[in-house]
């Protein structure tokens, strides 16, 4: 009701965020947001975290010029921040081992992740099978048959993976498994989110969690290039890790942030992910934020050649970031993230993920606009082992109708 203070009023970005939950599960947010400030005070569990980070997941990562992609734009200096270097490849482990180290202190054993193309799920049951914790992972049936590798990863590693048959048996439908999980064993269980989604305070903890990438790459731009970046790009699925490279930059107000979203095929409803592009402000998976849906609020089919984009939704933060006019986002279609996605691995030796190709295409758009003193960071948010089958596949398609 208006004007009395609900549960639903913790954790807005600006409208966006919010809480929008079950009763049941009020409480267990409630408890999980204690803890975590709990745990951000102490410097114990700082210590703990940061030597994990350091000895285990492999940080700091590189800070890597990119003189070849650069001399290709014509313009800025490109600066690549070296997420494919940590442990599993991506950035998604900074969140699983922050979040695996929150659910011990909480005396928590069982931990249960929802996972799409299964990167987060893989993340999550790399950090469980280092510390020990039971690990259950929630994926669509038709993710699993896509991503069979993925699943074999996740029982090499100790977790049991739950295939999930309802709706379109994809990431969507594994979230809400997984809530619906939550709410029957939310004593003994931890539920980690891949993303900067889902209600208060998961934006607010996974933002926190992947910000190493930005505190690092502030400290590295200071040191490496004596001074702030002129442009930061990052890709934004659910947005994690373009929030954890942007947040340390946000009071930087002569840093331009610029989020690349997936634009598929083309701009019609069913062909792209881009919601911040093209969607409205709706609720998802227990937030308020821009989502990709029809007028009568049915959330709609999305379509990216990554399956780390190929969601929906976007965290709420972003949604705040956009229409504070704070952050500028863009989008990259199949095409343009294929392109690049040769291109990075031709002139620089490093094969990207097919999620961060599409940051790559915009960030060489982008520098070919900008003076040749002028700065340009890439979040080089993973490497493209996992994903080199379907880029054969698309390639080889791509040249035949050529
Ligand atoms: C999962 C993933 C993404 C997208 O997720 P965000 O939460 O938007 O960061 C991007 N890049 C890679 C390599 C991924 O694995």
């Amino acid at each position: 009701m208006a004007g009395i203070p609900t549960s639903r009023d913790a954790g807005r970005f600006g409208a966006f965020g919010g809480r929008y939950v079950p009763e049941t599960l009020v409480a267990a947010l409630e408890a999980l947001e204690a803890a975590w400030n709990d745990a951000r005070a102490d410097p114990e569990f700082n210590a703990e975290l940061n030597a994990c980070l350091r000895d285990f997941v492999g940080r700091p990562t590189a800070f890597t010029a990119a003189p070849r992609l650069s001399a290709l734009a014509g313009g800025a200096m490109i600066w690549l921040k070296r997420e494919d270097l940590a442990h599993t490849g991506a950035h998604k482990i900074n969140n699983t081992v922050g979040q695996v180290l929150l659910a011990k202190r909480m005396g928590k054993k069982r931990i249960i992740a929802e996972t799409g193309a299964g990167q987060h799920g893989v993340a999550t049951a790399t950090a469980c099978a280092r510390y020990g914790l039971t690990c259950e992972v929630y994926m669509g049936s038709e993710d699993a048959r896509r991503q069979s590798l993925n699943v074999f990863r996740m029982k090499l590693l100790g977790a049991q993976v739950h295939e999930v048959n309802s709706g379109s048996r994809t990431l969507k439908d594994a979230t809400n498994e997984a809530m619906r999980d939550w709410m029957g064993s939310v004593g003994e269980t931890h539920y980690i989110l891949g993303s900067v989604v889902g209600p208060h305070p998961f934006p607010t903890i996974v933002r926190e969690l992947q910000s190493v990438i930005g505190v690092e790459c502030r400290a590295q731009c200071l040191e490496v290039l004596g001074g702030l970046p002129d442009v930061v790009v990052a890709c934004v699925g659910g947005g994690s890790n373009a929030a954890g490279i942007f947040a340390p930059f946000v009071t930087d107000a002569s840093v331009r942030l610029i989020g690349v979203e997936a634009g598929g095929r083309g701009d019609e409803p069913g062909q792209h992910a881009a919601p911040l592009s093209f969607g409205s402000p709706g609720i998802l998976h227990g937030s308020l934020s821009y989502v990709l849906q029809d007028p009568e609020g049915q959330t709609s089919n999305v379509h990216s050649c990554s399956a780390g984009l190929d969601y929906p939704g976007v965290g709420p933060e972003h949604a705040h970031w956009k229409d504070s006019g704070r952050v500028t986002y863009e989008t990259v279609d199949d095409r343009e993230a294929l392109e690049a996605f040769q291109t990075l691995s031709r002139l620089e030796g490093i094969i990207p993920a097919l999620e961060t190709a599409h940051a790559i295409s915009a960030a060489i758009r982008l520098a070919g606009q900008l003076s040749s003193d002028a700065h340009l960071v890439l979040n080089c948010s993973g490497r493209g082992d996992k994903d080199v089958q379907e880029a054969m596949r698309l390639l080889e398609a791509r040249d035949k109708n050529a």
